[in-house]
This record gives structure tokens, sequence and C-alpha cells, in this order.
């Protein structure tokens, strides 16, 4: 039998540490970079900055319909209406003379002279002149905001190195990027292993079972940015796990699944021994997932998960989603956590770090969560009404109904 990896078994945090430190490293590191068009990039990682090619606004804008004038003629008396200004159209007749008004239409530029926009609401006109009918007077400035309030040419609008969200689409779609430079997706090699697997297009005979594996971690490939591929599932055997890492060592990262635990067939770190492996852990003090293991090959990262579908599942969420948005160029990329209220008490074992699949809910009040009954790891069917798991840390042996805990988003 080939010699295996010596153990290195950390906590929760040591092992999350770990990977964040490789991701780190990654980040100072030169990505290829791709041109894509605006609304390909949407969710993409910017490899450049959304930088302002003008003054936000460009002009001093109108922000309500009504009558650009100076505020403290219209407090003592009526207006002329010196004309009309649609949006889209400018002012070609000069300052505004005293004790004149123009007409405006939101998204105009308000005429030199005018400090404040009154709103349509607030006047009464007849014939060419017009008056205040509200009881307060506009302030000077109100409802305009003044050329390169928002941003100056050359100001940031969206940062490099981070997913662009719908308001920056927006933003640079306003600044004239038809195209925008981001980061390569990276490309994941994704092989299960495991005698028993069969793919999801074969009729699995009554002692084999599907490989789902390799379609979660494909979906949780593309939703951190990643592209992957999916290898012929690997027998269990050293040789046959070989020549698989030697198929993938083209590629960016290597997900492997399964045949990381101590039976007497799981030969995957094995395997990555041979080809030259470096392991920074064995495990970590979790549950779901204990077996996880991360390393390098001369090629690249590499992680084995436990393959039991929970463990694979979070073990990807946990530590693999971290490192593979750095390797697309994506800053602070760490795993997804967020707060919620916990509705029904919760009682588990210490010594290890627990994921519960749980059902979050939010509205306007905010997020409460409830765990889902499970029958371990392999429990695809309460996984599947889960949308995320409660984090019970490793020393605390409860959590009470009605506090805050931490949860896992996939
Ligand atoms: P292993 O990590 O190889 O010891 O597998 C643990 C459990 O997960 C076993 O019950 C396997 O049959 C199951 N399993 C392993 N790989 C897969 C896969 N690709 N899809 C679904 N179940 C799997
Ligand atoms: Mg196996």
């Amino acid at each position: 039998m080939s010699p295996t990896p010596s153990e290195i078994v950390l906590s929760y945090t040591d092992a999350a540490e770990c990977v964040r430190r490789h991701a780190e490293t990654l980040l100072s590191a030169r990505r290829p970079v791709e041109q894509a068009p605006l609304l390909a990039a949407s969710g993409r990682v910017l490899a450049q900055p959304i930088v302002a090619d003008r003054d936000q606004p460009p002009f001093p804008r109108a922000t309500r319909d009504g009558f650009a004038c100076r505020a403290s003629e219209l407090k003592s008396g009526q207006l002329r209406i010196a004309g009309q200004l649609r949006a889209g159209e400018r002012w070609t007749k000069g300052p505004l003379a005293a004790g004149d008004a123009v007409e405006i239409m939101t998204g105009a530029p308000v005429p030199a002279g005018a400090d404040c926009v009154v709103m349509i609401e607030d006047v009464q006109a007849a014939g060419i002149f017009v008056r205040l009918a509200a009881a307060r007077a506009p302030a000077p400035g109100e409802n305009i905001v003044d050329a390169g309030l928002e941003a100056h040419a050359g100001g940031v609008l969206a940062p490099d190195r981070r997913r662009m969200t719908v308001p920056q689409i927006a933003a640079a779609a306003a600044c004239g990027y038809a195209t925008v430079a981001v980061f390569a997706r990276p490309r994941v090699a994704i092989l299960a292993t495991g005698d028993e697997l069969v793919d999801v297009t074969r009729e699995p005979l009554p002692h084999q079972i599907r490989n789902s594996n390799s379609y979660s971690l494909a979906a949780q490939t593309l939703a951190a940015g990643g592209a992957p591929r999916l290898f012929p599932m690997v027998p269990d055997d050293t040789a046959a796990t070989e020549e698989a890492l030697a198929e993938a060592s083209g590629m960016d990262l290597i997900v492997l699944a399964g045949g990381v635990s101590k039976g007497k067939f799981d030969v995957v770190e094995q395997a990555l021994l041979r080809r030259g492996a470096e392991f920074f852990f064995t495990g970590a003090r979790i549950q779901p997932g204990k077996p996880v293991v991360f390393g390098r090959l001369p090629e690249g990262y590499f992680f084995g998960l436990p393959g039991n579908p929970i463990s694979t599942m979070v073990t990807f969420a946990l530590f693999v989603a971290p490192l593979l948005r750095a390797l697309g160029g994506e800053a602070e990329g760490g795993p997804r956590f967020v707060m919620a209220k916990l509705e029904e008490e919760v009682r588990v074992k210490t010594g290890l770090t627990r994921f519960l699949p749980a059902r979050m809910d939010a509205d306007a009040s905010g997020a409460r969560v409830r765990p889902i009954p499970s029958h371990g790891s392999g429990d695809l069917a309460a996984a599947a009404k889960a949308n995320c798991f409660v984090v019970a840390p490793e020393t605390a042996g409860q959590l009470t109904a009605g506090e805050m805990v931490s949860v896992l988003l996939l």
C-alpha cells in the first residue's frame, strides 16, 4: 500500500485562515483578463475600476418638474415665465434675468442664475406669471443637484477586484463603458471518485448510486465565478486516480470528491502524494466534512472533499469557494456568513464546529432561521429543503431559541 501524507487536522478557524492566506497570495499574482460586453459583465469580477468620464451630474440637474428661479424673489412676489426647458434641452438665453422663472422638467439643466426649483405642485401659474402657492418657499439649492456633486471626472464609481453589481452596471453605462475588463473565469476540474458511482444518465443497479457531487460542485463552481469541467468518474484505485489527476493537470484548480476518509479504498491522498502534492491540511474539526484535504500539486492547488453529498457541499462553501474567488481575481471572497434569529433550540455535541442544514426566511423585519431535521451528511432530501447552514461553534453545546446565530450561505 502507498504511503499517506502525515495528518494535519486543524480547527475550523485555522483551516479557514490557511485558505485565506493562500487566497491572499493568489490575489497578488497576475491573472488573465478578458474584455466583456457590459451586460455580460454583470456578476463578473472587474479587472479595472469604473471611472467617471465626466462630472456626475454633468450639469446642475433639476430633480423636480417646476420652475427654476431665485428663492428670494419667489418669496417676495410673482415671477415672469421666461420660457420652458425640457430634459435634453439647454437654456440658450443667458443667465436668468431678475424677476424671471423658467418652467423646467426633471432632468433638464438648470439655467445659470436660478438657485432653486420650486415644484409644480407648490405654485400657481396664470398666463406669463407664476407665484408661490405653498406655505413654504424652497431654500436656495432645493431640487437641484449641482454639477459634479455625485462624482468628479476621474472619480472611481466601482473598484476593481469586486463582482460587478447592478448599480455598478448602470454607473458603467452612464460613463460610456460598452465593454469592461473582467478576470477570466478560473477553470475547475471536478473529479468524483467511487466504484459505486454511475452517471445521471444511467440506471443504477441496486448497490450503486448516482453521482450527484459532480453536479452540486459544478453548480457551486459557477456560483463562485469559475468554469467547471466534469471529468469522468474515477474508480477507487491509486493508479487510476493518478491518471485522472494527470488529465486534469492543465486546469486552474482540481476538486476531488470522495476517497479521502480512512477506508481501505480511500486512495485519493496516496495518489496526490505520488504526484508530488504538498498538504496544508488533511482534516478540519468540522461536521460535516471532517476529512477535507487542501494542498498544492506542482501544477496548482487542489481540494479533496469528503464524498457524502452534504459534506461535499459544505466544504466547498467553506474552503473551495474562497480560494476559487481569489483565482478569479476577487478580493475578500471569503465564505458567506450572515446573522439570523434562531427559531428553535439546537443541542449538539461540542468539539467540532457544526453546520446544520436550515431554512432561512427574511422579510423587512429581518432574517429567521430554522434547522431542518437531518439523518446526517448523506441526507440529500433534508439538504434539498435547506437554503443555508446554521453554525454551531466548536465549544457551543447549545444554541437558544431567539438568539442571533451565524448562518453559512451556499
Ligand atoms: P467517501 O467520501 O468516498 O467515503 O464517500 C462517502 C459517502 O458519500 C458514500 O456513501 C458514498 O457512496 C457517497 N458518495 C461519494 N461520492 C459521491 C458522489 N459523487 N455522489 C453521491 N454520493 C457520493
Ligand atoms: Mg468513496
